[in-house]
């Protein structure tokens, strides 16, 4: 079994659909380890998103982040990294409508930023991002 991190984002939460990707999540055979209600402060969302911040878009993607409640899973299968990624479709959600209409950012996305869900790009990615929200969780 592997772990992956998995986010619905400001305008997910806001727009209700957090219950929607529960389901979707728990149809995939996805078992949801922890999940967690938290709003993100400016410094919490900048460390999360270290790597973006010398891109231009990263002080509006912090502001985006900081808007509002964000819900956090740990979600555990078998490839739960690549299949939570393949889920959520292409992270512009604009595109994601016409390339991959069943995808969780089709559904609930806007554009390349207000994309509704997040999900860890690797398994190291995911170990760091599991430890980065829930400290007492052990992956693997
Ligand atoms: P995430 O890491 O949130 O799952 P991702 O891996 O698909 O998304 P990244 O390239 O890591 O995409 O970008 C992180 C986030 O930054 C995106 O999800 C989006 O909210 C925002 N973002 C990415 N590219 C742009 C852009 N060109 N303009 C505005 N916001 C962007």
């Amino acid at each position: 079994e592997e772990r992956t991190l998995a986010m619905i984002k400001p305008d997910g939460v806001s727009g209700n659909y957090t219950d929607e990707i529960k389901r979707i999540v728990v149809e995939a055979s996805f078992n949801i380890v922890k999940e967690m209600l938290t709003q993100l402060d400016k410094d919490t969302a900048s460390a999360f998103y270290d790597e973006h911040s010398s891109r231009s878009f990263f002080p509006d993607l912090v502001t985006y982040m900081t808007s509002g409640p964000v819900f956090v899973m740990v979600l555990e299968k078998q490839n739960a990294v690549s299949d939570w990624r393949g889920l959520i479709g292409p992270t512009d959600a604009q595109r994601a409508k016409i390339s991959h209409p069943h995808s969780i950012r089709a559904l609930c996305g806007k554009n390349s930023q207000k994309n509704c869900v997040h999900g860890s790009d690797s398994t190291s990615s995911a170990e760091r991002e599991i430890k980065f929200f829930f400290k007492d969780v052990v992956s693997g």
